[in-house]
């Protein structure tokens, strides 16, 4: 194969063949196709797009990389739910522990931050010890046990999009329809699920900026992953301003311990319940209930005990992870809050070290945003419209001119 050749065909509009995706994903997990290469072919696919059938060989190619998980025979339904990505959506961490209360098994394959969105594998690892790479053994005892496991794509599991994925996260070319359907039903396909329940964004901090191209994300999703006879659905979320209150790593987990302690901003509770209804067979006012009454913690706890965490450190994350430097952002008038911008927030947490510029950039899990005020909010002259955690002043100066931006105060 002259991969080269394949790029070219891809530039100049063509779809590629199936064997041709095929060899291509193959030899990229191999190391065969070099990362420069592979970050040529995906700006050509950003610009040109790929077909509804180059999209489900492109995903299929992905989910043949590695394994399709394995279940006993007359284990309990396979459920889960992905989220196309935003800032501050830290619903994972809540809805994972939420649906296994149930007699169901959540084989949640999760993601690092992309882009300007966090990613729920990069907070879990907040959790002194917390151990994302189980391998399927491991993870699969787990899921007879307690029903739920939180883990990496791995060598075995979507070894491609594991790689892709961090090529795309530094390379600009994260919002493709056909990418981010093939890197997310990819992971789910290899869950080998039963119910699937997708949280499509759109607006500013979202990959996707308007409802309709959401809406055609999530029609390409869902006829991927019915057409792999998964039983998918999707809500449509707008992502204008963060989710909650929280952006950051360590900030997020301790806003989800609010949540699973029966608190928690209402904008996150309604989120996680939407999508914990649309999944699940249980009645909305059971799940708000298992919200309330420390069911769902109780099983967050032993996931996080079961994933060789440090349960005891979840209600002290803030003491552990504390940034040097936590300044409020005063309000230079009062009035109502008219923005607090997703997608500047997004990128001044990256910028604060939240998430990746490059690569192999370590992840600050101290650092990000706390007591974000909402949209409609009334805030006095000087009051905070949210708190900045830094590492060092420099960092507030480079982020300053975007904070600028992201806040309306009218
Ligand atoms: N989440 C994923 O897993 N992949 C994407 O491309 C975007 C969001």
């Amino acid at each position: 194969m002259h991969v080269p050749s394949l790029i070219e065909k891809k530039r100049d509009g063509h779809a590629l063949t199936t064997k041709e995706i095929k060899s291509l994903v193959e030899d990229f997990v191999v190391g065969d196709v070099p990362d420069y290469q592979m970050s040529a072919l995906t700006m050509a696919i950003f610009f040109k797009g790929m077909t509804p059938a180059e999209t489900q060989h492109l995903t299929e190619a992905i989910v043949d990389s590695g394994w399709v998980l394995k279940y006993p025979e007359g284990s309990p339904p396979k459920i889960d739910k992905h989220s196309t990505g935003g800032v501050g959506d830290k619903v994972s961490l809540v809805l994972a522990p939420l649906l296994a209360c149930d007699e169901v098994w959540v084989p949640m394959i999760s993601d690092r931050g992309l882009g300007i969105t966090g990613g729920t594998l990069d907070k879990l690892e907040s959790i002194p010890g917390f151990n994302v790479n189980l391998d399927e053994k491991r993870a699969l005892k787990q899921l007879e046990k307690i029903g739920v496991f939180m883990i990496d794509e791995t060598e075995d599991i979507c070894p491609a999009d594991k790689k892709l994925y961090s090529l795309r996260d530094v390379t600009g070319t994260v919002p493709s329809q056909p990418l981010i359907v093939a890197s997310i039903m990819s992971k789910k396909l290899a869950e080998n699920l039963d119910r699937l329940v997708l949280d499509v964004k759109f607006g500013s901090g979202a990959f996707m900026k308007t409802k309709q191209e959401a809406e055609q994300l999530a029609t390409a999703m869902k006829h991927v992953g019915e057409s792999m006879k998964v039983k998918t659905s999707y809500l449509l979320n707008p992502m204008d301003q963060p989710l909650g209150h929280a952006v950051g790593n360590a900030l997020e987990v301790a806003e989800c311990v609010e949540v699973l302690q029966g608190g928690g901003p209402p904008d996150l509770i309604k989120l996680i319940v939407d999508l914990a209804e649309k999944v699940s067979e249980t009645p909305r006012a059971q799940l708000e209930k298992r919200l309330r009454d420390g069911s769902a913690w109780k099983k967050f706890v032993s996931l996080v005990y079961a994933q060789d965490g440090d349960a005891t450190m979840l209600e002290k994350l803030l003491e552990q992870h504390r940034a040097p430097i936590i300044q409020p952002w005063p309000a230079k008038a009062d009035g109502t809050v008219k923005k607090i911008d997703a997608e500047l927030i997004g990128r001044a947490s990256v910028q604060l070290g939240a998430g990746r510029q490059r690569t192999t950039d370590p992840i600050d899990f101290a650092v990000g945003f706390s007591k974000i005020k909402k949209v409609g909010e009334h805030v006095d002259l000087d009051e905070p419209l949210f708190v900045v955690h830094a590492r060092n002043e420099r960092s507030i100066v480079n982020i300053t001119p975007l904070l600028e931006r992201a806040v309306e105060v009218g």
